[in-house]
């Protein structure tokens, strides 16, 4: 039976990353900042569904959230993210905003997969998906949310290391573009539901194995722009 630990569950694409995988009987450790309470879905009631509350950026939370944990973890969905602050131009820069996203998007992100290696590697199966942008391809020269953007880049470079030095040991490791997705973060006009990203991102956590190790894909399982 598939245990999936899945960051930033309390909304979005990570709520339905939670609801589908407790759909499909796994068993879902969903952390927030604070006590997952979703009125719709009640997921927090699920027998399935464990609450873990931390802050992404706080390493020690993060520590000991992991040290709560006795069992192995199969998949590890690094989904928690921000869009950065108001003022992010190359022209016109909130710094203090450009390291607090940096801190979120890029060092959360390995931080929290190395306070569960351990888990991980206890797995027979074990695979790691961090939830990254095509806002963070160097293919498109668009300077709008920089600091968004420069963090997506850069936990795009951090997990494609960690899918080298992890390759030996049989951990896999993806990046993922969920698609513009109707979300807090996307908005109203955004292409496709949380559900559907959620769906296909499931999917391909499914059938990632150290053959697609490293790789960078959008929702639908197509191959992303680097
Ligand atoms: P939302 O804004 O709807 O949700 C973001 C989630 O991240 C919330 O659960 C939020 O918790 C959590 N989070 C933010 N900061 C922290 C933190 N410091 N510690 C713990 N949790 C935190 O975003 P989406 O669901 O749309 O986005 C999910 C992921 O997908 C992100 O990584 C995003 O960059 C990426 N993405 C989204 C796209 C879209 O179109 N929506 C497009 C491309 C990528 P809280 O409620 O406490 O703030």
């Amino acid at each position: 039976m598939t245990t999936i630990l899945i960051t930033g569950t309390n909304r979005g694409i990570g709520l339905e990353l939670a609801k589908q995988a407790l759909a499909k009987g796994w068993t879902v450790y969903g952390s927030a900042r604070s006590e997952v309470t979703d009125p719709d879905a009640h997921i927090c009631e699920h027998p399935k569904f464990h609450d873990l509350v931390f802050d992404v950026t706080d390493y020690e939370a993060v520590r000991a959230a992991a040290s709560s944990i006795s069992e192995p973890i199969d998949i590890l969905i690094n989904n928690a993210g921000i869009i950065g602050p108001d003022r992010q131009s190359t022209l016109d820069m909130d710094f203090d905003g450009f390291a607090q996203t940096i801190a979120v998007n890029t060092l959360a992100p390995l931080a929290v997969s190395q306070a569960f290696l351990p888990h991980l590697r206890r797995s027979a199966a074990p695979r790691i998906l961090t939830i990254s942008s095509s806002m963070g391809s160097l293919s498109y020269a668009k300077s709008d949310r920089i600091a968004y953007r420069a963090s997506k880049a850069a936990v795009n470079k951090v997990m494609q290391g960690l899918a080298t030095d992890l390759e030996p040991i049989g951990i896999a490791v993806a990046m993922l573009h969920p698609g513009w997705v109707r979300t807090d973060m996307g908005g109203a006009e955004a292409d496709i539901d949380a559900g559907t990203s959620a769906n296909g991102i499931l999917k391909i956590a499914e059938g990632l194995t150290l053959k697609r190790t490293g790789r960078f894909f959008n929702w639908d399982g197509s191959s992303a722009a680097w």
